[in-house]
């Protein structure tokens, strides 16, 4: 009896380090609301596809592995206190739309209407050179710049080297009035970036990055 106390005891105490030793030092986000916007996966009413992303370097689909750091995100998120309100998620994988410009501003519209802290768009690059690679962060607004540099910060120790940082007018950035970013984590259609963006334990760095960003910014 003593000894299952002590071992579960023991359990608590490790993953009170684990998860300390993992997140930002500001990292209490509560009364925070946050539109977590993972790109891509979004069908016409009949069905058919209409803006399906990037397939990259080993079949690896841009939907979803934005749908997985999305997701991760908003956990992380929820635990430091937030409210996290995603575009899409696991239970709802797809949104159906008929024009894929304005699907895109609605994702970043319900972040306005919401008055959301902040809008995090998750996207993965492509490109027909198979040696292009890094990260890419994009903003439009001045309200979005410092979180653009965290962003930026938080990325830079995964090593995957940066392909662009500047203000960008995409149908998300130019919508959103809250601070808002668009991020793209990588390059699926480069072969060693596909293989570790394929990872769930690097897909966690990714979005352990974002949330840090997250938090450096907002946090309290
Ligand atoms: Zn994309």
């Amino acid at each position: 009896m003593t000894l299952v106390a002590v071992r579960v005891g023991l359990l608590v105490a490790l993953l009170g380090g684990a998860c300390g030793a993992t997140t930002a030092p500001h990292q209490s986000l509560a009364g925070k609301l946050f539109v977590v916007d993972p790109g891509h996966g979004v069908r016409y009413p009949d069905g058919n596809p209409l803006n399906v992303g990037a397939v990259g370097s080993g079949g690896i689909e841009e939907m979803k592995l934005t749908l997985a750091i999305g997701e991760d995100l908003a956990r992380r998120l929820r635990h430091a206190g937030a409210r996290v309100v995603l575009t899409r998620s696991y239970a709802r994988p797809f949104r159906i739309a008929t024009d894929r410009r304005k699907d895109n501003r609605a994702r970043a519209a319900l972040a306005n209407h919401l008055g959301a802290t902040a809008f995090v768009s998750v996207h993965a690059d492509g490109s027909l050179d198979p040696g292009k690679r890094g990260t890419s962060v994009f903003w439009l607004r001045s309200n979005s710049a410092a979180l653009a540099r965290a962003v930026r910060a938080q990325l830079a120790p995964l090593g995957l080297g940066e392909s662009e940082f500047r203000t960008r007018d995409l149908a998300v950035t130019s919508e959103a009035v809250v601070p808002a970013v668009l991020v793209e984590v990588g390059f699926v259609s480069n072969p060693a970036q596909a293989r570790l963006l394929a990872t769930p334990s690097f897909q966690e760095r990714e979005a352990q990055a974002l949330f840090d960003a997250i938090a450096q910014v907002f946090g309290s």
